[in-house]
């Protein structure tokens, strides 16, 4: 038997018994968050960000976390770490940005008392974070809009009080639909998370729910508002720490299983909807441990400008090293980076650094190439191409070629 394979068995074997303890304790949630941290704590930690994965001297690389929970307002014991502990954990992880997603509950826009506690609780984050030193991390306060029925969706860097002012009640029953559509023209971002998080047969409560996106995984028909977000969405969480820790590292014994799954998925949806969208990461966190998870490149080290970043799609999750794929016309002395369009183009060529790079069209694979190397990618019929990088143990999100957008 291969070491690494006796290394599968002893850790799954550990986690069964600390199923059946959980079983045993019959969902106590404090107890759970313990065992569930004890597993991601020592989870993928990825390198300090190296030059190399810097492709544009005006960018810098920035490091943080898109899916973070935090009590209040979530609730206690579901999530054990307040903004204290979150600025320090943050500031120890080396984070340049946290975007804090507390839960909020499905059409809590359609109730006053819903609505207020929502305010409140941002209100309340708010006042928090103006208390303490927050270090190098910036927060952003967003939630993590939780439908059991139909998914999970972080909801950030939009206006949500002036939302929420210009939409009555009656307008929110009638069309609530038009919640995330207001929340986006505030400049607001919609990132799905964990959508290929269907329920597992082992003991973890948690890994019986169903968390998935179910416009992905179920049938329709769909309310206007799960509708909208499918319309509107500009990413999808393809690494989620606990489902990658947890989930398929030791129930399905492929640790990058989801990530490989909603990339493809994502590739699948930008050739049919002709947009584009970003590949999003998430610690997930509602206990002790934090992870740097997702790394865009920006033109400034401010919250306007990680917007920003993430609007263009010069995103990339796990490992930075993946924000260093270039592409260019053969020849043409420009290199492009992430979230580029290339129009026009009957081959390209691509590069990223690395000491394991393996690129990708259309979720294809077109090989392992040495860092740095000139890869040309022939593109018949100058058909819409969606390149992307793996690299040590990241991945990017794409540059697209003949897309038209
Ligand atoms: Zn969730
Ligand atoms: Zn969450």
């Amino acid at each position: 038997m291969s070491k690494r394979r006796r290394t599968y068995i002893y850790h799954l074997a550990i986690l069964l018994g600390l199923g059946y303890a959980f079983s045993a304790l019959g969902g106590c949630s404090h107890v759970k968050n313990s065992a569930v941290d004890a597993v991601v704590a020592s989870s993928y930690r990825p390198p300090v960000i190296p030059t190399t994965a810097v492709p544009k001297p005006a960018l810098q690389l920035l490091a943080g976390d898109l899916h973070c929970h935090i009590s209040p307002p979530d609730f206690p014991p579901h999530v054990v770490r307040g903004v204290e502990e979150t600025i320090k954990l943050a500031n120890q992880e080396g984070l340049d940005f946290v975007v804090l997603t507390p839960h909020v509950w499905a059409r809590f826009f359609q109730t006053e008392e819903l609505r207020q506690r929502t305010l409140n609780g941002e209100a309340f984050l708010h006042q928090e974070l103006a208390r303490f030193p927050k270090g190098r991390t910036k927060f952003i306060v967003g939630m993590e809009y939780t439908d059991g029925e139909y998914g999970h969706i972080s909801v950030s860097f939009g206006d949500l009080p002036k939302v929420l002012a210009g939409l009555s009640l009656e307008d929110s029953v009638a069309h609530p639909e038009r919640f995330f559509e207001r929340y986006v023209e505030t400049g607001g971002m919609l990132v799905v998370n964990h959508p290929f998080t269907t329920p597992t047969n082992f003991f973890f409560s948690i890994t019986k729910e169903d968390l998935s996106w179910r416009p992905f995984t179920g049938t329709g028909p769909f309310p206007a508002e799960i509708q909208a977000v499918s319309r509107l969405v500009h990413g999808f969480e393809a690494f989620n720490v606990t489902n990658t820790e947890l989930r398929d590292r030791f129930l399905k014994l492929d640790r990058e299983l989801s990530i490989r799954k909603t990339l493809e998925q994502m590739d699948r949806e930008i050739l049919s909807n002709h947009r584009p969208l970003f590949a999003a990461g998430g610690s997930d966190s509602h206990g002790h441990t934090l992870r740097a998870t997702t790394f865009v490149l920006s033109k400034a080290n401010t919250v306007p400008a990680i917007r920003e970043a993430f609007a263009k799609g010069r995103v990339c999750i796990r490992s930075p090293q993946a924000c260093s794929l270039q592409v260019r016309i053969p020849n043409q002395k420009e290199w492009q980076i992430l979230g580029s369009s290339i129009p026009n183009a009957e081959a390209v060529e691509v590069r990223a650094q690395g000491n394991r790079v393996t690129l990708f069209n259309n979720g294809v694979s077109l090989g392992r190439a040495d860092a740095g190397k000139i890869v040309t990618v022939p593109i018949p019929h100058k058909q819409c191409s969606v390149i992307r990088a793996k690299v040590d143990g990241g991945y990017s999100s794409a540059i697209y070629v003949n897309c038209g957008f």
